[in-house]
């Protein structure tokens, strides 16, 4: 198994490169966000207890979010490997997650992480907001918010990760092909 976390603000590419990664590796896609926005759609109990955080910009609860993964990795046993893409965004999760994953014999193997400034990435959520109708993507506010929680509480996940030197930094500005290439030289360094 190869697991693999796609890091990065919001707006910085991970969708985008995720769907890339996926058709390449065939890894299983796991997307909190993508989660989260079905529950919503769904309009399930957990849905609607997610969508006021969301729309306010804010992070949805750790034992939430945890317990979401939890029921996704339970539900894929025998995948190559996970693609994590949005989670973890606390240290919490991250804790839990590797917890999660040494409870199923597994690790993270790697974190590419894409850094991309701020001005791009409220350019990148603005003009996704045209095609994908998220509001959060809307608002320069909740943008900003988003960005701040960002630096406040996930940027602390990449520390956890570079501790385990499982770190690795992509430049997220240039092409989506280049981009991509960047990230796939390190996962066929180590796959
Ligand atoms: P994303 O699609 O990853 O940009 O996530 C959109 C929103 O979903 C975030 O702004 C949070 O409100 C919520 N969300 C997604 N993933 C997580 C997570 N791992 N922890 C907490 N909230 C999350």
């Amino acid at each position: 198994m190869f697991n693999l976390i796609l890091f990065g603000p919001p707006g910085s590419g991970k969708g985008t490169q995720s769907e890339k990664l996926i058709a390449q590796y065939g890894f299983k896609h796991l997307s909190t966000g993508d989660i989260l926005r079905a529950e919503i759609t769904n309009q399930t109990e957990l849905g609607l207890k997610a969508k006021s955080y969301m729309d306010a910009g804010q992070l949805v609860p750790d034992e939430v979010v945890i317990g979401m993964v939890d029921a996704a990795i339970m539900a894929n046993p025998g995948v190559h490997g996970f693609l994590f893409d949005g989670f973890p965004r606390t240290k919490a999760q991250a804790e839990a997650l590797d917890n999660l994953l040494m409870s199923h014999e597994s690790h993270i193997d790697l974190m590419l992480a894409l850094d991309v400034p701020d001005e791009e990435l409220m350019a990148r959520m603005l003009n996704r907001s045209k095609t994908s109708g998220r509001t959060d993507d809307a608002d320069p506010a909740i943008q900003q918010k988003r960005i701040n929680v960002y630096k406040n509480e996930t940027l602390a996940v990449a520390e956890h990760y570079r501790h385990l030197d499982k770190v690795v930094h992509i430049n997220g500005l240039g092409s989506i092909d280049d981009i991509f290439a960047a990230l796939a030289a390190e996962i066929d360094a180590r796959d």
